[in-house]
């Protein structure tokens, strides 16, 4: 069996590059090793923290927990029709080469997630999500073991509970249940999604027209321009999720700030912009010690150097009081802290 370690150093395992010692630390690359972990009652009346990519965590000084870190990699065929190839992808695969994976191939749908940092096994969890797609449309199950009793689950699209950034995983099964593979539906023809911002002007100006191969370039052009490396300043993309108001409120706010951007969700309600909100309060670019408001989105907080769980959070609720005071509307983190 695979080996526990202890006092594992976090920091190079955490985007936001937070300094940060974990008690122990096992990684594994079967589903095997891990039910012999649970077997063994090496997690009995422990904490437990499931690492991924680190890249949508904040993690403190001193992790006392067990943190498991899958390396299950593989991908498989599972059902392939005239119109639809379904695939299984361990959880141990870096997103972004499933993503070039399935566009060198031709497999539609999930182009527009490209560059998103991180792994196969997180995706679900906040049902990762950006220029009009989340991967909840694309995945058709979730496989993965139960930490308390060592068992295989599997987990119906439906059963996961996606919603917006968010999932049963995120909430209920919360570092109790590993995802070990996930199961995505593609499709072999190309509808395109190209209805977000700037991404269909940049395949056609930039690369010469909208094919998935040009999209997924697009992405990738217009991501790097807008959004901090995690190698240049530490940081966990969107720092709050865009709040969801009533109509109602959303329109108050809209005579007051006829610029505020509103979308218009199915459900009636409302998504708010929150990265315009935090600007509109002045934050954008603003500095806090080793932390600060990223210059060219004001919904990244980014690392400048040295930064500690707690600067992070300190700024985070200031800008969450500014926006309160300014427009009465409570931001909630996306990111998870442990
Ligand atoms: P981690 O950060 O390691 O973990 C995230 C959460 O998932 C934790 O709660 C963890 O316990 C849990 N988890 C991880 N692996 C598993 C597993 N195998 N089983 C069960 N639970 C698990 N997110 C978006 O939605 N859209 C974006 O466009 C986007 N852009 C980003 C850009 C940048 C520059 C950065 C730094 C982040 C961005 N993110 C985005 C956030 C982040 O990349 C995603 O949430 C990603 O899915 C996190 O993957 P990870 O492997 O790093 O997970
Ligand atoms: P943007 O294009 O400047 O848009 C700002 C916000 O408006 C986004 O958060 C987006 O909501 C919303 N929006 C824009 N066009 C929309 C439309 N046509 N319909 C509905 N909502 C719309 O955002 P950005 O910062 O450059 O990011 C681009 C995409 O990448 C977004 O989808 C964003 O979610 C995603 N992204 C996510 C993270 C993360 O960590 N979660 C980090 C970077 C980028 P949505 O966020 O709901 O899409």
């Amino acid at each position: 069996m695979n080996s526990i370690f202890h006092n594992k150093q976090l920091t190079l395992l955490n985007t936001f590059g937070l300094e940060s010692v974990a008690k122990e630390f096992f990684e594994f690359d079967t589903e095997d090793d891990l039910i012999d972990l649970i077997k063994s009652n090496a997690l009995n009346n422990k904490k437990i923290l499931i690492l991924g990519g680190g890249s949508n965590l904040l993690l403190s000084e001193k992790i006392k927990a067990m943190v498991l870190h899958s390396k299950i990699k593989g991908i498989t065929v599972i059902n392939n029709d005239s119109d639809t190839i379904t695939i299984e992808a361990g959880s141990g695969i870096v997103w972004d080469d499933f993503v070039q994976y399935c566009v060198n191939n031709n497999y539609y749908g999930i182009e527009n997630l490209s560059l998103i940092p991180g792994t196969i096994g997180a995706s679900p969890v906040q049902n990762i999500g950006a220029y009009g797609v989340e991967a909840g449309d694309l995945i058709v199950g979730v496989t993965g073991i139960d930490l308390l009793n060592g068992e295989k689950r599997y987990f119906t699209s439906e059963e996961c509970c996606f919603g917006y950034r968010s999932s049963i995983f995120k909430t209920t099964y919360k570092n109790s249940f590993l995802i070990t593979k996930v199961q995505f539906r593609l499709r072999k023809r190309g509808i395109l999604t190209l209805g977000y911002g700037d991404v269909k002007a940049e395949a056609e100006s930039m690369y010469g027209g909208v094919t998935i191969e040009n999209v997924r370039k697009a992405i990738v052009s217009i991501r790097e321009k807008k959004l901090p490396n995690p190698d240049e300043f530490g940081n966990a993309g969107s720092f709050f999720k865009n709040p969801v108001v009533t109509n109602e409120l959303a329109q108050k706010l809209k005579i007051l700030y006829p610029e505020l951007p509103i979308y218009q969700l199915e459900n009636g309600n409302v998504k708010l912009a929150a990265g315009w909100m935090i600007e509109a309060t002045g934050w954008k670019g603003k500095t806090v010690g080793s932390v600060g408001v990223h210059e060219k989105q004001a919904l990244v907080i980014i690392n400048k150097g040295g930064a500690m769980l707690n600067d992070v959070l300190k700024l985070a609720d200031m800008v969450t009081q500014s926006v309160i005071d300014k427009f009465g509307v409570e931001l909630e983190m996306e990111v998870n802290v442990f």
